[in-house]
């Protein structure tokens, strides 16, 4: 439900905001930055440059070893445990949703003790090692509790209303599953910036007058109200910088991290929240929203025909409203891959997104030397590789590589 300028700015020393490589720093003919590389126009020292390519890998790496454990322990759980877990605990709990609940909050508990340790590490130990964590163990682990404790008062109020509704509706829940996926989407779209957010970040409305005009002449006839420009207080956390539009109606709103805001110029800043108007303009949250509950169709169809076959072999179920909770554990795994293997497709479209507000910011403002300055500053306090491989970006980048972003200034 929400965009992000795709951002983690760092600067634990200030220097590297401002140092760039004294033979690189001067101004170049729009001729001469066509032909540089993408590691040439980020500006980026050769040791600023190495620390980012190891950033992303050491991320990559992590991100991958995450999506195995996940998969992994489903596999593990929906295939060789479901049935003796549910069998134990149909002795002692024989109301179905409760069973279904316990078989929930067991998997949901074993997954956070197995992964904690890839958690921490790539949460806590790798930001620290990077600077680009403000948090002490402590307090990272308090956050961790708290979004992990959401996840899973989510998580398990989502799985019962589901199985309520497998139960209720028969073999089309499939269609009113994806109905029901719909209103939540837009409910948590909604409820995000007001309710979720604020339990992590301080969010309050921007106050600055000479931003606040800026702003506000740009969002003019788009139908943005200007009093939806809210300061995300995320240096508490982190020395990276970001900007999102989030919301949905009413609670449609942009917000612009305090990183972002206390570290770029006022230019710089109209660039971004141009790009962040763009997502507005493209109705890029409405369309996201439409694509995610065409998925969701597909999506819940496969579960159901894989949860019937296996529900057939193991407890000669026939129909849908009689699968059993422990049908729970391959239902997590079957949605687990699909959305793996969308992934890379709905990265795509994202960066098609993320592109298309890039010109829409050009564009708008016509400043195209605020874009490029605040993309290298992006690329040099987030520590992002200005031009990762191809096929990383392809499986699993939500955002066109910097030097990428930095070439369409040229065009
Ligand atoms: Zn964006």
């Amino acid at each position: 439900m929400e965009d992000s300028l795709d951002n983690t700015t760092q600067p634990h020393d200030d220097d590297a905001v401002e140092q760039a490589p004294p033979e690189q720093s001067a101004e170049m003919t729009p001729e001469q930055s066509a032909e540089m590389t993408p590691e040439q126009s980020a500006e980026m020292t050769p040791e600023q440059l190495a620390e980012a390519k190891e950033y992303g890998r050491l991320s990559l790496y992590c991100d991958l070893a995450d999506k195995a454990l996940d998969l992994g322990f489903l596999v593990v759980v929906a295939l060789a445990l479901a049935v003796p877990l549910d069998r134990w605990l149909a002795e002692r709990i024989t109301n179905d949703t409760a069973r279904l609940a316990a078989i929930f909050i067991v998997i949901t508990l074993g997954h956070m003790a197995i992964s904690f340790p890839l958690s921490a590490y790539a949460g806590y130990v790798l930001e620290h090692r990077f600077g680009l964590s403000r948090l002490t163990f402590a307090r990272w682990l308090g956050r961790y509790a708290k979004r992990s404790f959401l996840a899973l008062a989510l998580g398990l109020a989502l799985f019962v209303l589901l199985y309520q509704v497998i139960w209720y509706v028969g073999d089309w829940w499939w269609l009113a599953a994806a109905a029901g996926f719909f209103l939540v989407s837009v409910m948590l779209g909604q409820l995000m910036p007001v309710l979720i957010l604020p339990l992590f970040y301080k969010v309050e409305r921007l106050d600055n007058e000479e931003l606040s005009g800026r702003m506000a002449r740009l969002a003019e006839g788009t139908g943005l109200s200007i009093q939806g420009v809210y300061r995300l207080g995320m240096s508490t956390e982190t020395s990276k910088a970001n900007a999102m539009l989030a919301g949905m109606g009413r609670t449609r709103r942009v917000l612009m991290g305090d990183t972002l805001l206390d570290e770029f110029s006022p230019d710089e800043i109209e660039v971004i929240f141009a790009h962040e108007i763009g997502h507005h303009v493209f109705r890029h949250i409405r369309k996201m929203v439409i694509t995610g509950v065409l998925y969701s169709v597909v999506g819940f169809w496969v579960c159901s025909r894989v949860l019937l076959a296996w529900a057939g072999v193991h407890y000669g179920v026939t129909e849908a409203s009689q699968l059993p909770p422990a049908t729970l554990p391959l239902l997590m795994l079957v949605l687990t891959v699909f959305s793996l293997l969308l992934e890379p497709l709905q990265n795509a479209i994202s960066r098609r997104y993320e592109r298309q507000c890039d010109r829409y910011a050009l564009e708008r403002t016509g400043m195209r030397e605020a874009y490029v300055s605040a993309f290298r500053k992006l690329a040099r306090l987030n520590k992002d590789d200005p031009d990762p491989h191809a096929l990383e970006v392809f499986l699993f980048h939500s955002h066109p590589p910097i030097g990428q972003r930095l070439a369409m200034a040229d065009e």
